[in-house]
């Protein structure tokens, strides 16, 4: 795990000095992360970097994580969805087998921080336990349409907090509460993110069967329809009737998220009969995640709504050509023919990805501009700054913070 001090090559010396002056500001205050899976899923994969930085910091900080059973992760699965504006049906046994593992974790969960910061809908109910600490609601999805029986219930514990924090000003609601806008960030110096060796790429590659022969367009994420595995695959086939190329799709399974193998098997069941298409069930394996970035052409990230898409961050960190569509925290990444180039639709994905593809120059500069845009606003040392920032707040009276 990286030390702070590594940052400053990075971001510069000023960055890491104001870290070290605003977690001062922090002593005696004891910071605790709630959330619903250690590994899997973008939440935990900051949170398993943003805790040991928080320690070093000074900043007294803990995370736990939630229980729940099969029922209980479908039920919150499907409310992600409806969340999300898919359709879905939710009835009252829902909600009741919700609470009824809420509770479990609320009687089980030990609260001990002054500051309790509960991560998306899972554990939003441990707030029935709040007394005289401050709660935070961090909601990482993208609620910019949200079904309305669900928003209604999670209302119920949303009021109750002290602020709520969105990934992008497209997802605040009308709230009583003080609402932040923080985007996630990514890690530089992660196995996910650092700078690889050769040899470990061409291991990697080795591993799946892969060979560079042709250009090699590649979307990472969890099997989810909202990541739109199929539209990749649909518009992969479209570039690939004018220029021979392969696709990677590749993803592990989240804890909690129990619909991914049933996507899976439809996702294989598309691809069938061509092997150019590689669909990798990945191990959680960070170093595979950054080689299998590191070796694409394009990256594709072709959600149909997205929270914010730390794979975007990822991708463009790494100076790649990404297409990705318009949708949730991914425009505040690319800018459109800027640092990478959004997409609406099937059609639109295939254009672009043409497009990259016959123009190499063209894409290098996007990649390049992507890389120093994700330096400016989107690394770790960006977003341990908002937060200990949101954290102060907290004790500041009710004045508006910008952040
Ligand atoms: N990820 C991973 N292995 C996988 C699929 C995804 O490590 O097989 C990581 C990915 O690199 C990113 C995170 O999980 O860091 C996904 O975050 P994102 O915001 O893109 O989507 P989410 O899964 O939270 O909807």
């Amino acid at each position: 795990m990286a030390h702070i001090k590594e940052y400053i090559p990075i971001v510069g010396r000023s960055i890491v000095d104001d870290l070290q002056l605003i977690a001062d500001k922090l002593q005696g205050k004891t910071i605790q992360h709630i959330n619903s899976t250690a590994v899997g899923g973008g939440v935990a994969e900051i949170l398993n970097r943003m805790v040991p930085l928080l320690k070093e910091l000074g900043v007294d900080t803990r995370w736990d994580v939630i229980k729940g059973g099969e029922q209980f992760f479908e039920i919150t699965k499907k409310f992600h969805n409806a969340l999300h504006g898919r359709p879905e049906i939710i009835n009252q046994h829902d909600f009741d087998a919700f609470m009824e593992t809420t509770q479990k974790n609320i009687e089980e969960v030990d609260i001990s921080g002054n500051i309790v910061f509960v991560h998306d809908p899972q554990p939003i109910g441990l707030v029935k336990k709040k007394s005289g600490n401050k709660w935070i609601w961090r909601c990482h999805i993208d609620v910019s349409n949200p079904n309305q029986k669900v928003w209604k219930f999670l209302r119920g514990f949303i009021d109750q907090y002290d602020s709520a924090v969105f990934s992008a000003p497209s997802f605040s609601q009308h709230l009583p509460i003080r609402q932040f806008l923080i985007s996630p960030s990514i890690d530089p110096l992660s196995d996910k993110n650092k700078e690889l060796p050769q040899e470990t790429i061409d291991e990697v590659l080795q591993k799946y069967g892969i060979t560079k022969d042709k250009p090699i367009l590649t979307q990472i994420s969890r099997f989810d329809r909202l990541k739109d595995p199929l539209g990749v695959i649909e518009a992969y086939q479209q570039v690939k009737r004018h220029i021979d190329c392969q696709l990677i799709l590749a993803g592990g399974a989240a804890s909690d998220d129990p619909e991914g193998l049933r996507v899976l098997e439809e996702v294989k069941e598309k691809a069938k009969n061509d092997r150019d298409i590689h669909i990798l069930l990945l191990p959680q394996n960070d170093i595979e995640v950054n080689a299998l970035q590191r070796v694409a052409t394009i990256i594709i990230q072709k959600s149909l709504k997205e929270g914010f898409g730390l794979t975007v961050s990822e991708a463009l960190w790494k100076a790649k050509p990404v297409v990705a569509s318009n949708v949730g925290g991914i425009p505040l990444q690319v800018k459109h023919k800027y640092s990478g180039l959004l997409c609406h639709s099937v059609d639109g994905a295939a254009f672009a990805i043409k497009q990259l593809l016959n123009s190499p120059e063209y894409a290098k500069k996007l990649g390049e501009n992507g890389r120093e845009h994700i330096r400016s606003n989107f690394l770790l040392t960006r977003h341990l700054r908002d937060y200990m920032l949101l954290f102060l707040s907290l004790y500041h009276g009710e004045d508006v913070v910008y952040l």
